[in-house]
């Protein structure tokens, strides 16, 4: 490995590039024209859009493979293709790399204005926003990039527009207060979903309110808060009615400290008696329970923090200072008072902007919401009856449970890059409305219009993408894309933004054009460093796709990342894998090298099985194809790869390369050299073809390389597919037997050369005891054992014996045995065969006591136990080996 992991000193890119020139300006990612069985099973894919500010990692290196296979394979098999390509405005994380941007020249987005900003957000855009197109062109993706989308083109804002209107007119989009998360440093409202929980050690403070009358000689009671500072906006404290020590304390007062305000003691069946005292602050405007309490018992609702969460005016001291330094100076100030009862540890998780880090505010403002109850129960009953599936299949559990847990969706953020919202309003008559185009003057009265300052949440206009980048403008138009092409076949997906973008798709498609987006969701692993934890800059654990190309290829990543999926979710990074797969895209070229060297006088013609290798290879092939088939309708990218790679390495150039040898010497027949010529290029257009969607370069190299019929087909991409019922006549289960009996009797026969150290020029006397049946397909292969197994003497029969001082190897059934008198000192061999088990036996000893050492497992890194358990269980391995050797010399 360490050899093999060498750079190759091969520029890569340079093989790559012309060859997606020529697909390009071939017109192979347009659409492709339908033929054959599949002609009207249109397959469209709609890439997940990267964001504008997105640079191509691990995730999307894998995503976009999967895409590509997918569509490769589709277009492959004659069905009128389309990848669907565009790129995301991405509001928040834009505004941000802009809003960096300004900040370094010395101006701030306040200063230059809306309007100067967004065109600021233009020209980023202009300037960056296709980075990741060109990474994805480098990965070789057959995306139609001639008809590229952008979430903010006209017509797409067009659409979005429509939606919106459509909504509102509808009662769907409504706009309330609520206590929204809001980030004080990006000032805008941030989705649930978006948000992100980090733990936090924290404190339980314990504050007296003095009660306005003394109750049974009390004359305060106790409540406990993690956030003090807010006891500026309390309006009231709650008990549990169930909790009947609370009872008297009903319907009391407290005189609110500091500010002196009186509130009510209330019973309310949210409050857990359990916790704290029993005794519960309440501030509606600051806290998502306490903005229910507070509706249910008409309480106040006052908000005592601006938008960037310091304290408003009005308040004193306090007025001014931000959270942190208002917490401080209320709880001293309880303390002065002689109100602050004790303080306690207490641990708890805080909701954090997943943009900047900053801690969220629930805060109440104004905003928009979807009204998510009507629109999620299609979205879910597409998943119930299987109309979508997913895969894995465990994923429409968590599919279905999002949606049943889902809230009303605040949509609007305060943000200037983006979708504006829609809404407009007069000032002077009070008219608004929700218009899909500028209405220019109020329609009531002629004054001027304001539109609303807010635009959309960036997922209110990519749930349109699969619909909106198909020429969607309205439900009572149908597009002919979408007519013709609607829905979508495949979704490939992380899993992170199941809910954010999955589900909204299907309850937005399901609403503007009444189908599901997509018929299959594929959920793929996400890929975490070598260590098995998620991939970061601080962990220095992540790995750049754009390096893994260049020194593996994109064929080489992308068979190499494809192999690494299995049925678990987490995919840990392994990069042997792409070292492999590279030398696997070699193999390919060297394989493809011989047989374009020995093709002198070749003529095209139909092959035509004349041997039992041929019929061997041929039936091998079949049952390739039609396995594959299979695998492809369940997405099993990875047992995919692990196919193409045993038949493609193990049978096709370790086997039927080498039986062919012989026959395309100068001095064989020529008619069958020429019927050999047919046959390897017939395997190898097969094989080429099938390896193609996953590794695209290599497999059009050599189709570009070798003598293929090129006038009927002028590249690979546009290809047939291979077909398995064609392929059936094909099908041969007695040579198949035949050949791997010869398969495995050579390669018994060489292991035991190389377990000995015997030369590969010294013959050897061989007999092999058989099943009468296979004894018989064996004898008749005769010739291709003596050859390739260079034997002295070979004999096969059901009732052969072991001969004298002879190995034996166990191998597909059969008993195979190699004279080795005269050839091996016994004596000898089994004396060094002895002293190697002592050494290894001596280190298996020293590992089995390190491994059984607690001290050793508690302190050691689990990567060094793991490897240490490896090593532990080669050494036992080749103890048991050497073991068997020993009893085979005895
Ligand atoms: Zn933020
Ligand atoms: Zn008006």
């Amino acid at each position: 490995m360490a050899e093999e992991s060498k750079k190759v000193d091969y520029d890569f890119a340079a093989h790559e590039r012309p060859l997606f020139d020529a697909w390009k300006e071939g017109g192979y990612f347009a659409r492709s024209a339908g033929r054959g069985s599949f002609a009207d099973h249109p397959f469209t894919i709609v890439i997940p859009p990267p964001n504008i500010t997105g640079v191509l990692h691990m995730g999307h290196a894998l995503n976009e493979t999967i895409q590509d296979t997918c569509t490769r394979h589709a277009r492959m098999q004659g069905r009128p293709t389309r990848w669907v390509l565009g790129t995301d405005h991405a509001g928040i994380a834009t505004q941000t790399k802009v809003d960096k941007k300004l900040a370094d020249e010395g101006v701030s987005r306040l200063q230059i204005g809306r309007e100067a900003f967004i065109d600021e957000c233009w020209k980023w855009r202009a300037e960056y926003g296709n980075t990741i197109v060109t990474q994805i062109k480098g990965m070789g993706c057959s995306c139609d990039y001639d008809d590229e989308h952008f979430t903010l083109d006209p017509d797409y804002a067009h659409a979005v527009r429509q939606v919106f209107a459509d909504w509102y007119h509808e009662g769907l989009i409504y706009r309330g207060k609520r206590i929204v998360n809001w980030c004080p440093h990006c000032t805008t409202a941030i989705a649930d979903d978006e948000a992100e929980y980090i733990p936090e050690k924290g404190h339980m403070w314990h504050l007296r309110y003095p009660l306005v009358e003394p109750i049974d000689g009390q004359e305060y009671i106790v409540v406990a808060t993690t956030r003090p500072e807010t006891m500026l906006g309390d309006t009231g404290v709650a008990v549990s009615p169930k909790d009947p020590s609370k009872k008297k304390f009903v319907g009391a007062k407290v005189m609110l400290p500091l500010v002196n305000r009186e509130i009510p003691i209330f019973a309310d069946f949210a409050v857990d008696a359990e916790f704290g005292t029993g005794f519960v602050k309440v501030t509606p405007a600051h806290d998502p329970n306490d903005w229910g309490m507070g509706q249910r018992n008409g309480l106040e609702r006052i908000n005592i923090f601006d938008e960037t969460a310091h304290v408003v005016e009005g308040y004193g001291k306090f007025s001014g200072m931000d959270r942190d330094e208002a917490r401080d100076a209320v709880v001293a100030a309880f303390d002065e008072l002689g109100l602050l009862d004790h303080i306690e540890d207490h641990d708890h998780s805080v909701m954090t902007c997943y943009r900047c880090h900053t801690k969220l505010e629930p805060w109440e403002s104004e905003q928009w919401f979807v009204a998510v109850d009507e629109l999620k129960k299609p979205a879910a009953a597409a998943v119930e009856s299987g109309e979508i599936q997913f895969h894995p299949a465990r994923w429409k559990q968590v599919y279905l449970d999002w949606l049943a847990n889902l809230k009303d969706w605040c949509i609007s953020r305060q943000l200037w890059w983006g979708h504006r919202i829609p809404m407009y309003y007069c000032d002077a008559c009070g008219w608004e409305d929700a218009c899909v185009d500028e209405p220019g003057v109020c329609p009531k009265c002629g004054a001027e219009l304001r539109q609303d300052n807010d635009v959309l949440d960036t997922w209110f206009s990519s749930q349109l993408w699969p619909f909106a980048t198909q020429g969607w403008t309205s439900r009572d138009e149908v597009s002919a894309e979408i007519a013709a092409n609607y829905p979508t076949q495949v979704l490939s997906t992380a899993r992170d933004i199941m809910g954010l973008w999955v589900a909204r798709m299907v309850m937005a498609s399901e609403y503007c054009t009444g189908q599901i987006p997509f018929e299959h969701v594929i959920i793929h692993p996400t890929v975490m460093g070598a260590d098995g934890k998620p991939m970061s800059k601080s962990r220095g654990n992540g790995v750049d796709p754009l390096r893994l190309m260049r020194d593996y290829g994109a064929d080489g990543m992308r068979f190499g990342l494809l192999m690494q999926v299995t049925g678990s979710q987490d995919l840990k990074f392994n990069e042997a894998k792409l070292v492999s797969s590279r030398n696997f895209a070699n193999k390919i070229r060297n394989a493809a090298r011989f047989v374009g060297m020995n093709l002198d006088g070749y003529e095209p013609g139909a092959p035509e099985p004349t041997t039992p290798a041929d019929r061997w290879i041929f039936s091998r092939l079949h049952r390739l194809v039609a396995h594959l088939d299979e695998l492809y309708v369940d997405f099993e990218f990875g047992e995919i790869t692990r196919e193409l790679y045993a038949f493609f390495w193990n049978e096709f150039c370790d086997w039927y390369i080498e039986f062919s040898k012989s026959r395309l010497t100068a001095d064989a027949d020529p008619a069958d050299r020429a019927v050999c010529q047919r046959n390897l290029m017939f395997v190898l257009g097969q094989a080429i073809r099938l390896l193609h969607p996953i590794m695209p370069f290599v497999t059009e190299e050599i189709y570009q390389d070798l003598p293929f019929d090129r006038e009927a087909v002028p590249y690979l991409i546009g290809a047939d597919w291979p077909d398995a019922a064609a392929l059936a006549r094909f099908e041969d289960d007695e040579s198949e037997r035949a050949i791997d009996l010869v398969c495995e009797a050579i390669s018994a026969v060489r292991s035991t050369r190389a377990r000995y150290r015997l030369s590969p020029k010294q013959a050897l006397d061989v007999v092999v005891k058989a099943s009468a049946e296979d004894a018989a397909l064996l004898e008749a292969q005769r010739a291709l054992v003596e050859s390739m197994g260079n034997t002295a003497s070979f004999a096969v029969a059901s009732d052969a014996a072991k001969p004298e001082s002879s190995a034996v190897v166990l191998a597909g059934g059969m008993e195979v045995y190699i004279v080795l008198a005269g050839l091996v000192d016994f004596d000898a061999e089994r004396a060094r065969l002895r002293k190697e088990r002592e050494k290894l036996s001596a280190d298996e000893q020293k590992l089995a006591k390190k491994l059984s050492n607690p001290g050793f497992l508690a302190k050691a890194a689990p990567e060094i136990v793991e490897k240490d358990r490896a090593r532990h269980a080669d050494l036992a391995e080749s103890i048991e080996r050497i073991d068997a050797q020993l009893a085979e010399l005895s």
